[in-house]
């Protein structure tokens, strides 16, 4: 695996991978890998002939008072975790490589952005679809894997391409999950052992919904009063925000009459934890996939 800190270098890659007729996948990271991750790299292994992961904790989409400066970084563990999966090319600027003096241009996908995280985290999107456009354009990838734990970053990410013309197509992959539930998550390392215990909380309270919906319910306010109330009950647990929305607008449903999302963003201590649930209405009945 070849180890690239340069623009330069890796569009002179990504060049070469193309003139030799190669099918590039692209699974773009801020690093301190887990299994998540390796799933992402493992689909694009299976589909890729060249395999491109990226590693950039990118300022951008921290705002002022979260946690840029203390996001975990572990390059040479995630180096060594690529190379066992055969990745092709580790792309890992530096922020001025990516952000060089005078860089002003910055790329928003309107309404999508706002909702729910971006409620929370103004700026956040526009970082990641800026970073996002950046890293298509230099890697050039035909595919670009994403995880379903960030659903919302996922469904904005689909918007740009849609909306840009972009060539790459955006593959996103299924939450992969600790045994108790807890979706994998670089900010887990910030918990510590009650904290931890305290997090299965947020799929817990998703799951509890499931039964429900299993059960036959099919509108969203109580299944929103059963996730807050589970939350509720978690004393280390403060609620951000746990709704029920379209899972292509992002904005709120009150019945399940077309794939939906219940998306949660919790505090577990001062560790802003988040998670979701597809729903999803088939003929025999509706599929909720956590
Ligand atoms: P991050 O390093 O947190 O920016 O995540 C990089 C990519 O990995 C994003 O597309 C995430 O959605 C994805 N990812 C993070 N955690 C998980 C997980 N538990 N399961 C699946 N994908 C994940």
């Amino acid at each position: 695996m070849e180890l690239i800190h340069t623009v330069d270098w890796m569009k002179q890659v990504a060049r070469q991978a193309r003139a030799e007729g190669a099918i590039v996948g692209l699974v773009p990271t801020m690093g301190a890998l887990h299994e998540g991750h390796l799933s992402l790299v493992r689909a694009a292994r299976e589909r890729c002939s060249r395999v491109t992961a990226s590693i950039f904790v990118n300022p951008k989409q921290f705002g002022p008072k979260e946690d840029f400066q203390r996001y975990p970084r572990a390059l040479e563990r995630d180096r060594d975790l690529l190379e066992s999966l055969r990745v092709d090319h580790l792309f890992a600027p530096p922020p001025e490589e990516m952000y060089p003096r005078g860089f002003s241009t910055s790329v928003t996908v309107e309404g999508l952005s706002e909702r729910l995280e971006g409620r929370s985290r103004p700026g956040h999107f526009t970082g990641v679809t800026t970073v996002v456009l950046k890293l298509l354009e230099i890697v050039q990838p035909s595919f670009a894997y994403f995880g379903r734990k960030d659903a919302q970053q996922a469904r904005i990410v689909r918007q740009m391409a849609r909306d840009l013309n972009l060539d790459a197509e955006i593959v996103v992959c299924p939450i992969v999950r600790e045994s108790d539930g807890l979706a994998l998550s670089s900010r887990n390392a910030y918990l510590g052992e009650s904290e931890r215990r305290a997090a299965t909380v947020l799929s817990r309270s998703l799951a509890s919904a499931r039964r429900m919906i299993e059960h036959g319910e099919r509108k969203t306010v109580p299944l929103v009063e059963r996730i807050a109330s589970e939350l509720a009950a978690e004393p280390l647990a403060a609620v951000d925000y746990a709704e029920i929305v379209d899972a292509e607008t992002l904005e709120p449903i009150e019945r399940l009459d077309w794939p939906a999302l219940a998306v949660l963003a919790v505090f577990i201590g001062s560790t802003r934890l988040i998670d979701n649930m597809r729903i999803e209405p088939r003929a025999g009945g509706v599929v909720c996939e956590l």
